[in-house]
């Protein structure tokens, strides 16, 4: 049986819902590592685009998944990625890197790589007795089905487009927030894109897993969200 510090948590849902935020903060509650496995996805597209390659060529977007060496943290306090020992964690989320990364993850050879990574990222965790928690697309559905809990977050559309809008605004990635208004329409759009994409994909797309529990966080704040499932990770586990 899990105790709340060696659970196994899969967290999964649209892009913008507070994924990263909320596992994030459940890993700090819990004394978990963290994973972010977009993050992932987002370094090989940098790599991807690095090499000039097209990504709509299957085979070498392949290639380049398998050849690239990643590094990333679990610490949910850092968020450093590397990609053949460059720092890109700025810059996986960037627009260039945003507009191509759901091609290159349905790429069927592009998330075998990255899947197999995922799972031993897990027992490395399990090894040393630690638990973790995986946010993604598909970590209930296929990376991780015996999670001790999976968790499907959701909100509304506008609330996830305004949410990444300013997010996007803190981050200098929008110029001028104060002109936010129209950018919040440009991201809804952007955001129904990339999910309906993700969402349609022949391999792995995104799924609710029959066992998630839908967590919905339209008129919750983040330290609600956080607290709704760090409840959810103690009665899984039994404490
Ligand atoms: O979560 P984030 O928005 O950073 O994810 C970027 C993209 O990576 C998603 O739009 C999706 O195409 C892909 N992804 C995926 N499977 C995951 C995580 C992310 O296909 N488990």
């Amino acid at each position: 049986m899990p105790t709340p510090a060696t659970a196994v948590v899969a967290v999964d849902g649209p892009s913008g819902s507070g994924k990263s935020s909320v596992s994030r903060g459940v890993a700090r509650a819990l004394g978990l590592r963290y994973l972010d496995t977009g993050a992932m996805y987002r370094a090989i597209t940098w790599a991807v685009l690095r090499d000039g390659v097209d990504t709509r060529d299957a085979d070498a977007v392949a290639a380049t998944a398998r050849s690239v060496r990643l590094i990333w943290s679990t610490h949910p306090d850092e968020s450093v990625i590397e990609v053949d020992g460059t720092d890109v964690s700025r810059a996986i989320r960037e627009d260039a890197v945003t507009r191509s990364v759901s091609a290159v993850a349905a790429e069927p050879r592009t998330r075998a790589v990255l899947v197999e990574l995922q799972r031993r990222a897990v027992a490395e965790a399990r090894a040393a007795g630690q638990g973790i928690v995986v946010e993604g697309r598909d970590i209930g559905s296929v990376v991780l089905p015996d999670a001790d809990l999976k968790v499907w977050l959701v909100a509304d559309p506008a609330v996830r487009a305004a949410r990444r809008a300013s997010e996007d605004a803190a981050a200098g990635r929008i110029a001028d927030p104060v002109e936010a208004t129209p950018v919040v329409h440009v991201v809804a759009e952007e955001l129904a894109r990339r999910d309906a994409f993700d969402a349609g994909r022949a391999a792995s797309p995104t799924t609710q897993a029959e066992d998630a529990v839908v967590v919905d966080a339209t008129h919750l704040g983040l330290a609600e969200v956080i607290d709704t499932v760090v409840a959810l990770v103690r009665n899984r586990t039994g404490s």
